[in-house]
């Protein structure tokens, strides 16, 4: 269990001595504001505050948030107002502290589709305007499932279908994959129970099997890369349970479990990208890469969300498949605390405030194009009055899982899952979707409806003569194609 002592051991690994002294003058403030007050587990309010507040050290966010997390309840649960917040910590600390606030009171599953649309759509507004509010508002989510078991049963699902369907695809979009992961986990036997039993017995005597045969490999290349003098960190993954399922659910998987390679993965931390590469070779040496599957380098070619791994599928010992992961220390801090985190705070140090003005110029991140689609959002919520488009634009677009294809020249775009080559075209450039005549993926023709798929490389064939044609419409899936061509048909 956390307490104030380890909340304050955590933050004195990256923060100054007066840091500590603020947050544990929040901590008691926060305790004596919850006093008397209960968790449905039984346990003190303030047990809760610590827990969120830890989570945002992991990150190693700064101090105004592990202060906001602290407090982040006591407006909504108490008498303190934020008035008084602002007086007895800062003005910052009010603002995050009301951003939670109100995305908390904002119930996602009403009654109708459109009330979901609407409080789908404030509540991204408020996320939007400081990234803290949304890594507060995770922290927070990711603690209230871990006691879900003690709330009533109707708000069971409710809160974890919101889980599933909202918070889970944003920590993946903020980087934060390994809170994505337990995210899912911890909702999936609410959502799906029958599913959840179902692939637990079907599942667990694989597990097992594979983490013995994972402790052998490990030994074996643990032995080739101390030879060549390459210091190392080597162990086993098991693969979230949730994202199992998914995949048994993928047509060419069809639920065979025999087929699914990644059921366990060997991760490899090295110090230098240098020894990423090195450490590939002398895998690649031991075990042979499998054809088709091969190498994805996320090094020389990071994922939209700032993922950087180089992955490869292998034949081990036995001839058996398994997938194996390398990556400097910083990438592996980077992945397990999110990105995004890294990115926001980084930017804070050069530019110590953000004004509305720059949010409404869609220019409140650093490296801006790095989470672009943030910025997409809030430009479409203004343009987009209608709600039904809204819904499909953030489902299609936000939301959904995406894939990454790849340019001839190795641009690396993200596009949602059912992207064709139209929807490719449109987000290289709108000149190019205007004047595609027909696509190439890996080399080979294929038809424009054709759905694309991750590390695909596809190549547009433009003519200046060729137009968009009506029927594109009813494949592609992207908001920036639909409109797009919709435009070209009103002109
Ligand atoms: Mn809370």
């Amino acid at each position: 269990m956390m307490t104030i002592d380890s909340l304050l051991r955590k933050v004195k690994t990256y923060s100054s001595k007066a840091d500590l002294v603020q947050i544990k003058r929040a901590y008691d403030f926060a305790k004596k504001a919850h006093e008397g007050q209960k968790r449905f587990s039984g346990e003190p309010v303030i047990n809760h505050c610590l827990a969120v507040a830890s989570a945002l050290a992991d990150w190693k966010l700064d101090t105004t948030s592990i202060l906001a997390g602290l407090l982040h309840d006591v407006v909504e649960d108490t008498n303190v107002s934020l008035e008084k917040l602002e007086k007895e910590f800062s003005h910052e600390v009010a603002l995050l502290v009301e951003g939670v606030t109100n995305v908390g009171e904002i119930k996602l599953r009403g009654e109708k589709k459109e009330e979901f649309v609407e409080n789908l759509r404030k509540m991204l507004l408020v996320m939007a305007k400081d990234l803290r509010v949304i890594l507060i508002k995770l922290a927070d989510r990711y603690h209230n499932m871990q006691t879900l078991q003690f709330l009533p049963k109707e708000k069971q699902l409710r809160i974890a279908r919101e889980t599933l369907e909202v918070y889970a695809p944003l920590s993946e979009r903020l980087g934060i994959g390994e809170m994505k992961g337990k995210l899912e986990d911890l909702a999936f036997p609410y959502v799906y129970p029958k599913d959840y039993q179902w692939l637990k017995e079907l599942a667990e005597p694989y597990y097992y099997e594979a983490e013995v045969y994972i402790q052998e490999a490990v030994k074996q290349i643990e032995k080739k890369l101390a030879a060549e003098k390459i210091k190392a960190e080597i162990y086993g993954r098991a693969k979230h349970f949730y994202s199992l399922w998914t995949k048994l659910l993928r047509p060419e998987i069809d639920k065979d479990i025999e087929k699914v390679h990644d059921l366990m993965a060997l991760r490899i931390i090295v110090k230098t990208v240098r020894d990423c590469y090195a450490a590939l070779g002398i895998v690649h040496k031991l075990w042979k890469p499998v054809p088709h599957e091969g190498v994805r380098d996320f090094i020389a070619q990071p994922k939209p969300n700032g993922y950087r791994s180089i992955h490869t599928t292998v034949f081990g010992p036995a001839g058996k498949i398994f997938e194996i992961q390398i990556r400097t220390r910083q990438m592996h801090e980077e992945a397990e605390n999110g990105i995004a985190a890294h990115w926001y705070m980084a930017m804070l140090k050069v530019k110590s405030k953000l004004s509305s003005k720059d949010i409404d110029k869609g220019e409140f991140f650093a490296p801006s194009e790095k989470l672009a689609w943030v910025r997409q959002l809030v430009i479409w919520q203004k343009e987009i009055v209608d709600s039904h488009e809204f819904l499909r634009a953030l489902k299609f677009d936000a939301l959904a899982h995406r894939i990454f294809v790849f340019s001839p020249k190795g641009d690396v775009y993200d596009l949602p899952l059912g992207a064709t080559p139209v929807d490719f075209a449109y987000a290289v450039h709108t000149d190019v979707g205007d004047q595609t005549m027909g696509a190439k993926v890996n080399g080979k023709m294929v038809k424009l409806d054709y759905h694309l798929k991750s590390g695909d490389m596809v190549e547009v064939i433009k003519s200046k003569r060729a137009k968009p044609s009506h029927d594109w419409l009813n494949f592609v899936v992207t908001t920036m194609a639909r409109r797009k061509i919709a435009k070209h048909f009103n002109r």
